[in-house]
């Protein structure tokens, strides 16, 4: 049974560390997060460094795209 375990796939990279009344996200590469209020936020930082930094797909070899 898993009571804590709200890490979906690929996302094991990012976690969230809680300082006082306020939290910051930390990556595995070394990136720190702003201090949030709430940890949903701090989680969302995250993601967000995640989806810049470590996106799956970084195949920016031909960036075509008619935009
Ligand atoms: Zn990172």
């Amino acid at each position: 049974m898993l009571d804590s375990g709200d890490i979906g796939p690929g996302q094991d990279r990012t976690t969230t560390v809680e300082k006082g009344s306020f939290s910051t996200a930390r990556c595995t590469c070394g990136w720190y997060g702003p201090a949030r209020r709430a940890r949903g936020l701090a989680r969302d930082d995250a993601a967000a460094h995640v989806t810049a930094r470590h996106s799956p797909s970084d195949t920016s070899d031909s960036s075509d795209s008619s935009d």
